[in-house]
């Protein structure tokens, strides 16, 4: 029955109303008990020949529609029972013979309902004129199977409304044994969409029957034994119609015959039935490729009914064709596993009801034994005909619950793994903040677990890292890199140190973006604590915690490299302890170790920080001396010191135990620059260097290179030869003159020399910086001081050299004593001198350093009237600001400027420059290395006005001095 329920009660009267009036079916409507009219419609007005108001209220046997009572009584009993026992399939009706008031017979065919209306109960009967169609009675039944017992208000007007479209397609033809053309009924014509006045003949009424149907028509039309035909027929209004048409031949009492032809326009049905085979098939087609298997079930009883629909995929999931299902069903429950089938039905039954919903999951065995996991589900719906139909689906969950198992055992995995382990899983989310732990660090409170929560990585914070390391690691974030065993250090709540290794990957989803980060972290404090103690054992000596030989040569290689790039001097110095084996072998080997570390420290406490001491093992030892300078020499120079000095702190008293003991070492030295040989070539050679000391009786010192122990063999031998030259008076001063642009002699410098008793005069290059280097200077500087002074007072005492000033070299060791000022204003006061005419000579780099404490020592002999010259101006720093704030009387323009001021510009740029310097300052200043007239002339045209140089005197003892200069 189609659904076609109108929206509400109202529309809907309005439609029962419309339909009663103007049904081509005749309807009364009359009271059961009495039989009085309550209505009648147009058609029945028309049938049974009476006006509507002739009717209403009246007793129908009053009317003469029934001869009398007990007619009209049976033709209603008759009409009651057909109702009451018609409810089924379809509506029986009566039949009833029929004089109207014009006299016509007629046979009317009545059906009726019985309905309530106020609460009494009415007839309800549908009449029609049947008098020439007792044939169609099989048609009409068909037609009415759509209707169903009337048993409520609302359904009777529905099905009012049915019946009188359904009755309103019918109509008939006869053609009686002479007739030469059909007669139709005037509802045939409605129904061909013929004019009632056409004239017919064959050709005309089949002329718009469908060319593909034609053939079966004229079969049937000959056969004309009551078989029900379909045909198309081109309604020339509305285009093509499906018509159901039943014909027989009925014999008549004279023995002619006449054919009947009952036509019915079943458009619609068949239009809904297309229309459902299309949208069946379409399900069919939809349902072809969903895996799934989608089913509708018709329930006849709680566990069992019959497949209404089930889609291909009951193929795959049960091996079965759609059809085996459809036509039997229990060919679908044969291939549940026999001990699931129980639980199923009962399922099944329990769901039975209207509304409720089924879902169960069952085995299906296969013919070929396969088993397989099968998930069904449905919603139990109660259709408007009364039956409970169920749609739903099943799906194979095979694959899923494996899929599932391995989930949770991986999921197991993983939970055990980071319960049993030490490491632990995180999660942070797109903004980088802890969202996650899993495993033991959790367990650990003070760890950076779950008070991490909600933090970024940075916010929590770690020892270890800056906020440059911090920006690192964000940036590779921010790329959403995977990141691996970023070390981090931190404090647990006892304020213990440990370390962790956190590695981390991206998260991102199945469309790609980003989600955060996931990863591991594990605790690495004991493996960093190994690490350490793995360093200290592979590059250091357990014993005194010096680098060991491996890190030894680690830092001699880079040693040897800088010293390539910087050209700056190394030395390498191999210390050997003399008769060490005896102390072990007698005093046992806790007394050896001890002395060992006790030399360690020594040994550290004498050289710099970047210096190096390591322990090769035994009892050998290297020191390693880095950055020494350019100066080969000087280089030599301190390493010897630095030599010295070790041997002389080894050699001091070791307190072992309640032992004392002596001590002594052998020490090699090798010199690097520029990488000339290699890490072993130099080990070797300091080793053999100090072999060769152990050879020469040890407690002592060899350098490897022959050249260089000459040179150093040298230097010690001029060390103590100018110590002793000074005990013996040796040494003398030399003066030379300092004139003015007349050549006058104002003054002079005091140079040093050396009256060597084997050498002869040795100039100061030779020995000043072995002086300054050894300390030698500072008596050296006092003999020259006091003799300047002492020449100073000699010259007041004579008019003529009353006047002259006496310039004194003082070198930085000097200058920097603690004592220095008054050490000279004591000399002063020795001798008499007046101390403005001594002039002390300063380089610029004595300045450098403490310029407040040299600058306070001036200031303070300034007050005693010693003048300070500034000495090689040109060659130092020359910063002008400083030159402001010392308290200088003059410059000398160093000699190197002066020797090439007629050849080189840029040094005439120089003289010329510190003349214009020394004038703007109110500084005298004096040219110092005047050879020639041309240098002298050009520096006079320059405004130099003080000059010294052989053109007016070589430094000559003072008997030879020369108080007037030749070339004046
Ligand atoms: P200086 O202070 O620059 O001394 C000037 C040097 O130039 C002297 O060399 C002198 O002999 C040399 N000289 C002077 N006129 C000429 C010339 O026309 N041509 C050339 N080629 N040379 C000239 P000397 O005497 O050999 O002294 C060298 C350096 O030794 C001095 O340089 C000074 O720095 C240092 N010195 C000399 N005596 C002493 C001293 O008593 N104490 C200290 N601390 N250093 C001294
Ligand atoms: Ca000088
Ligand atoms: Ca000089």
């Amino acid at each position: 029955m189609p659904n076609m329920m109108p929206k509400d009660f109202t529309q809907l009267q309005d439609m029962v109303n419309a339909t009663f009036t103007y049904s081509p079916v005749a309807i009364s409507i009359s009271r059961r008990v009495d039989g009085h009219m309550v209505d009648v419609n147009h058609r029945w007005c028309e049938l049974m020949g009476f006006a509507r108001e002739e009717v209403v209220g009246k007793g129908a046997v009053s009317l003469g529609i029934w001869k009398d009572t007990a007619t009209r009584d049976l033709a209603m009993q008759q009409v009651h029972e057909a109702g009451a026992v018609g409810h089924e399939s379809y509506k029986p009706f009566v039949v009833i013979p029929y004089t109207r008031r014009d006299g016509r017979a007629v046979v009317l065919q009545m059906q009726g309902s019985i309905i309530r209306i106020e609460g009494v109960e009415h007839l309800v009967s549908y009449t029609s004129d049947v008098t020439d169609r007792d044939a169609a009675q099989k048609v009409l039944r068909d037609s009415e199977q759509a209707l169903q017992r009337v048993n409520d208000e609302l359904a009777s007007q529905m099905e009012l409304y049915m019946l009188t479209e359904s009755l309103a397609r019918v109509g008939h033809w006869t053609v009686s044994q002479d007739d030469t053309r059909p007669r139709w009924s005037a509802g045939l014509f409605d129904l061909a969409g013929f004019p009632r006045d056409t004239d017919l003949s064959y050709p005309v009424a089949r002329s718009r029957i469908h060319p593909d149907d034609f053939s079966a028509f004229v079969s049937a039309r000959e056969r004309m034994d009551g078989t029900t035909l379909e045909y198309r027929w081109d309604n020339p209004q509305h285009g093509q119609r499906w018509m159901r048409s039943r014909m027989r031949r009925h014999l008549k009492a004279d023995g002619t015959f006449v054919d009947i032809g009952v036509v019915q326009d079943f458009t619609r049905e068949q239009l809904a039935k297309l229309a459902l085979q299309e949208q069946l098939s379409m399900i069919q087609r939809m349902t072809s490729r969903v895996p799934e298997m989608v089913f509708q079930f018709l329930k006849h009883s709680p566990e069992l009914g019959e497949f209404v629909f089930v889609s291909d995929a009951v193929n795959e999931l049960f091996k079965l064709t759609p059809q085996q299902v459809m036509s039997d069903q229990r060919t679908l429950f044969r291939r549940v596993h026999p001990d699931d089938l129980d639980d199923l039905l009962k399922s099944m039954a329990v769901s039975a009801l209207d509304g409720m919903t089924w879902a169960h999951e069952f085995r299906v065995q296969w013919p070929d034994g396969t088993v397989r996991s099968m998930f069904g589900k449905s919603i139990s719906v109660l259709e408007s005909n009364g039956q409970i139909v169920a749609y739903g689906s099943v799906t194979d969950i095979t694959d899923h619950k494996a899929s599932q198992v391995s989930m949770r055992e991986s999921e197991a995995r993983f939970r055990a793994l980071t319960q049993l382990s030490s490491d632990w899983y995180w999660e942070q989310n797109a903004e980088f903040r802890y969202v996650r732990f899993d495993g033991e660090l959790v367990g650990q409170a003070g760890r950076s677990g779950p008070g991490s929560m909600g933090k970024t990585r940075w916010e929590v914070g770690a020892l270890n890292m800056s906020a440059q390391d911090w920006a690192t690691h964000r940036a590779v974030l921010e790329a959403h890199a995977e990141f691996r065993e970023l070390e981090l250090q931190d404090v647990d709540h006892h304020g213990r140190s440990f370390w962790m290794s956190i590695s981390g990957a991206p998260i991102f989803d199945a469309d790609g973006s980003f989600k955060g980060y996931r990863g591991v972290g594990r605790d690495i404090t004991a493996r960093k604590r190994a690490d350490e103690k793995i360093e200290r054992l592979a590059f250091y000596d357990v014993l005194t915690g010096l680098p060991n030989r491996r890190l030894l040569l680690d830092r001699l290689q880079l040693a040897l490299a800088t010293s390539a790039r910087d050209h700056s001097a190394g030395a390498l110095l191999f210390i050997d302890l003399d008769n060490f084996k005896d102390l072990n072998d007698t005093q046992g080997h806790d007394v050896g170790d001890s002395l060992l570390q006790q030399v360690a420290y020594r040994l550290i406490a004498c050289v710099r920080e970047v210096d190096t001491v390591a322990r090769l093992g035994g009892d050998e030892f290297v020191v390693m001396l880095q950055s020494l300078g350019g100066d080969i020499a000087v280089a030599i120079a301190q390493a010897e010191m630095v030599g010295k000095k070790l041997l002389t702190q080894l050699n001091q008293t070791y307190v072992l135990g309640k032992l004392e003991h002596h001590s002594t070492p052998s020490i090699g030295v090798a010199m690097f620059r520029d990488q000339q040989q290699s890490v072993d070539e130099l080990l070797k050679q300091a080793d053999l260097a100090m072999y060769e000391s152990k050879s020469a009786g040890r407690n002592t010192l060899r350098f490897f290179d022959p050249a260089m122990q000459a040179l150093v063999a040298e230097r010690t031998a001029l060390e103590a030869d100018l110590r002793q030259g000074l005990k013996r008076n040796e040494l003398v001063v030399y003066y030379q003159p300092v004139v003015d642009v007349h050549s006058q002699v104002v003054g002079a410098e005091a140079l040093v020399r050396w009256q060597h008793p084997a050498h002869g005069l040795v100039q100061p290059d030779r020995f000043i910086s072995m002086a300054e280097q050894t300390g030698l200077i500072l008596p050296l500087g006092d003999f020259v001081l006091e003799t300047a002074c002492n020449q100073l007072a000699l010259w007041s005492m004579h008019g003529s050299t009353a006047e002259l000033t006496i310039a004194v070299n003082v070198s930085a060791r000097q200058f920097k004593h603690p004592d220095f000022v008054q050490h000279v204003l004591a000399l002063l006061k020795k001798t008499n001198a007046q101390a403005h005419l001594l002039k002390l000579e300063l380089t610029e780099s004595m300045l450098l350093g403490d310029t407040l404490d040299a600058v306070a020592k001036m200031a303070d002999l300034r007050k005693h009237g010693v003048k300070f010259s500034l000495d090689d101006f040109g060659t130092g720093y020359s910063s002008l600001s400083y030159l402001k704030l010392l308290p200088l009387e003059q410059l000398k323009i160093d000699q190197s400027f002066v020797r090439d001021v007629l050849s080189d510009p840029n040094d005439a740029a120089i003289a010329r420059t510190v003349l214009a310097l020394g004038k703007s300052l109110g500084l005298a200043v004096v040219a110092e290395g005047v050879e020639t007239q041309g240098q002298r002339e050009f520096l006079v045209e320059a405004g130099c006005k003080w000059f010294q140089g052989y053109l007016f005197g070589k430094p000559a003892p003072i008997d030879q001095f020369k108080f007037q200069c030749p070339e004046s």
